[in-house]
């Protein structure tokens, strides 16, 4: 099975451009992020802080995630309801980064993550990909953007689906998940060993995919 792993921070456009490339190689694309919003969803339907570790850890044994395919597009289920939008606000996003701190957390996602790896052809992205879920990715890239160009990208996507935001706001959450997924102790936002740098801040969507897709295309056995 090949592996292609694509990390980076917030809005560095990973769910993009992955899904591009997992449909042109016809590969499964696997979002790992998607995951540790699913518990944080769940905790704050169960009114359980997401900095409560004790509280979060005690919701893992009954926690009932699936996920499911439709061409390339990932949809995630909680205890049997399709959630693969309402894990998409900016509440969520918060609870996602604060779950993802705890280690019995990742631990969990990350045992479906290697599942997944181990039956598929698979792009997966997230934080901690190439340097901790599957090292031993074929091809390993760490896209980037600066936080203006991330945040900004972040802040139309809100807008367009009719979210009431400011700019500030999601810049400053995007600061803040960036300091906690790159500080915390266990398996932190990190550039993996061998990981190829793309930096978006300048690039159109069109051509990041493009250099993604080449990097892709000349690396891969
Ligand atoms: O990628 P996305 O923004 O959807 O991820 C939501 C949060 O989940 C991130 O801010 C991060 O805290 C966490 N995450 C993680 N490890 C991953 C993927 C996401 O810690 N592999």
């Amino acid at each position: 099975m090949t592996k292609i792993a694509i990390d980076g921070p917030a809005g560095a456009g990973k769910s993009t451009i992955s899904k591009k490339v997992a449909s042109l190689l016809g590969f499964v694309y696997i979002d790992t992020g998607a995951m540790y919003r699913t518990v944080g969803l769940k905790a704050v339907r169960c009114g359980v802080d997401t900095n409560d570790e004790k509280g979060v850890i005690e919701l893992l044994p009954s926690l009932d995630i699936d996920i499911r395919h439709e061409g390339v597009e990932q949809h995630i289920y909680l205890d049997g309801e399709n959630v693969s939008d309402q894990i998409r606000t900016p509440q969520i996003s918060m609870a996602a980064s604060n779950v993802s701190r705890i280690p019995e957390v990742r631990l969990a996602m990350v045992d479906m993550q290697r599942k997944l790896a181990q039956n598929h052809d698979v792009v997966m992205d997230g934080r901690d990909i190439a340097s901790y879920v599957l090292p031993d990715a074929e091809i390993k890239i760490f896209l980037t953007a600066s936080v203006d160009a991330r945040a900004k990208r972040r802040y139309d996507e809100l807008l367009e689906k009719g979210e009431n935001v400011s700019f500030e706001d999601v810049k400053n959450e995007m600061i803040q998940r960036d300091t906690n997924d790159s500080t915390r102790e266990f398996a932190p936002l990190t550039i993996a060993d061998g990981a190829e740098v793309i930096d978006t801040s300048e690039l159109t969507l069109g051509e990041s995919i493009d250099k993604v897709i080449n990097y892709v295309r000349e690396n891969i056995k």
